[in-house]
């Protein structure tokens, strides 16, 4: 399952766009409205698109492996 989130689109969430509660699949914690947050869509799979604390998707990257 790892990896539909290292090919997909994000975006940024503005505070006043963010109207409602959220989870967050980093850290399953709740995005409550009105914090700006990522979205991230998937490539070809936009019904898979989750919202993401912008810490959580940016961590989230760096636990990628630097080299194998
Ligand atoms: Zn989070």
């Amino acid at each position: 399952m790892s990896d539909l989130w290292d090919d997909a689109e994000t975006r940024f969430i503005q505070p006043y766009q963010a109207n409602k509660t959220y989870l967050c699949p980093g850290c399953n914690r709740d995005i409550p409205p009105g914090l700006g947050h990522m979205v991230a869509i998937p490539y070809g799979a936009a019904d898979l698109r989750r919202h993401w604390h912008r810490a959580c998707w940016t961590e989230r990257g760096r636990r990628r492996p630097m080299s194998s």
